[in-house]
């Protein structure tokens, strides 16, 4: 009798545990209620922005199938058994990337994503490799697409860097770098203003020949113009600061397209350095609210922190080299170099990640930059600095699925991206933060 309870109890149990199993099995290990979709979507009636800078596409069908762009245009058939989804009055762009910012924990994964940032280009810290790892192995919608430097070539010990005195020591420190095969080999030339020795050109040209010798593009942190062409003949791929003490000249326009180098303003990292001598207004712009860190927040508001701001060498020397480095960015853009849209946000204190993304976008037009091509910069012009545009950066037939849909058209004011109703990414669509 005891045995055959004993078999009935066991009987119930591996039941239990059955079920409890195929309910887990059937709910998957990625899936979330608010995240999953079908297996194909028709967004409608769409005004669609693609990214590649040709004008937006009125009263657009976007098609998008197993988490890729099927079909976008005009008169694009809405296949049978797709998901139509009613887009009258939206405006629809591509998943935003930024060229230059700084991730530094998985946990901010979300704050870039539920604003639109779907690809990024982290340049420089010692946790990359791993959050890299961590952002590929996310679940389906929580981590951005993201791309690393890794420790930064630099002339001495700061955080996020390693220091190479040398060209002997330049290669062996990149020789190393590159085992954890980084999607660009930074390099840092710059004194502080003065503060710093600075690398000197036979280092950087080590560091920029051991990455190019072994496959891997270089991106350089620079202030100066001197240093900026410095880099450049040395073969740098990527120039990822404004130039910002002089107005840049022919000669640089010349080594950037005879280069084919890319180009990243970070005008919001210049502001981040001089605009907290006070609290700025966006401090009160719900939609910076939404996701800002109080903690820093309140940091940037301490009214000890703001006076010394005041008369900040440093802080007063951006502030009065802004306009240059904005004028710069006019005659780069219209010389027909690529403009890859970065803000080096999460690389200091006050510099908001996500928000800053948008703000630089606000810049890039105060700078004399039109909508549509403040918008590609953050677009097709970055996904071509990061090398990714086969996958990311548009619109088209064929590209990954990561767009955001907007309520208001960020032509009319680009300030209209931060207007999101939803974001995607590859096809998935990013869950609401937790509260
Ligand atoms: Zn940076």
């Amino acid at each position: 009798m005891k045995s055959t309870r004993n078999n009935q109890m066991l009987g119930l149990a591996t039941a239990i545990l059955l079920l409890i199993t195929l309910n887990t099995l059937a709910a998957g290990p990625n899936k979330d209620s608010d995240s999953s979709t079908a297996a194909v979507q028709a967004w409608v009636g769409a005004r669609i922005i693609d990214g590649s800078g040709k004008p937006a596409i009125e009263n657009a069908t976007l098609v998008i199938r197993n988490g890729r762009v099927e079909a976008v245009g005009e008169r694009v058939k809405i296949p049978a058994g797709a998901e139509q989804i009613d887009a009258t009055g939206k405006t629809i762009i591509p998943g935003l990337i930024s060229a230059h910012s700084h991730v530094n924990d998985a946990a901010q994964f979300g704050v870039y994503l539920r604003d639109g940032i779907t690809t990024i280009l982290s340049l420089g810290g010692d946790k990359e490799f791993v959050l890299r790892e961590q952002s590929q192995k996310a679940p389906a919608g929580t981590a951005p697409r993201l791309y690393v430097a890794g420790l930064i070539q630099d002339s001495s010990v700061i955080p996020g860097a390693v220091a190479v005195k040398t060209p002997e020591e330049a290669r062996k420190s990149v020789d190393e770098l590159i085992r954890n095969k980084p999607d660009f080999v930074k390099v840092r030339v710059d004194d502080f203003l003065g503060a710093r020795q600075k690398m000197s050109p036979d280092v950087y040209q080590a560091v920029i020949d051991e990455a190019h010798h072994n496959g891997f593009r270089t991106a350089a942190h620079i202030v100066l113009l001197e240093d900026a062409k410095g880099v450049l003949r040395a073969g740098v791929d990527y120039i990822a600061h404004s130039v910002r003490d002089r107005e840049v000249d022919d000669e640089f326009i010349g080594l950037m397209k005879k280069r084919h180098a890319f180009y990243s303003p970070t005008l919001t990292r210049e502001l981040a350095v001089f605009t907290y001598s006070e609290t700025p207004s966006f401090f009160q712009d719900p939609f910076f609210l939404k996701e800002a860190d109080p903690t820093e927040m309140a940091k940037m508001e301490d009214p000890k922190r703001q006076d010394a701001m005041r008369n900040d060498k440093g802080a007063l020397w951006y502030k009065e080299h802004m306009p240059i480095a904005m004028r710069n960015l006019k005659r780069i853009s219209d010389a027909g170099i690529v403009v890859a849209a970065g803000t080096d946000s999460g690389g200091g204190p006050g510099r908001f990640q996500g928000y800053f993304e948008h703000l630089e976008l606000e810049y890039e037009t105060k700078a004399g930059l039109t909508p549509m091509q403040a918008l590609v910069s953050a677009t097709s012009g970055a996904a071509k600095a990061l090398n990714v545009s086969k996958e990311v950066g548009t619109l088209e037939k064929g590209k990954l699925a990561d767009f955001v849909v907007l309520s208001a058209n960020p032509l009319d004011d680009i300030r209209n991206t931060r207007t999101i109703e939803s974001v995607w990414i590859g096809g998935v669509r990013v869950p609401a933060k937790k509260q």
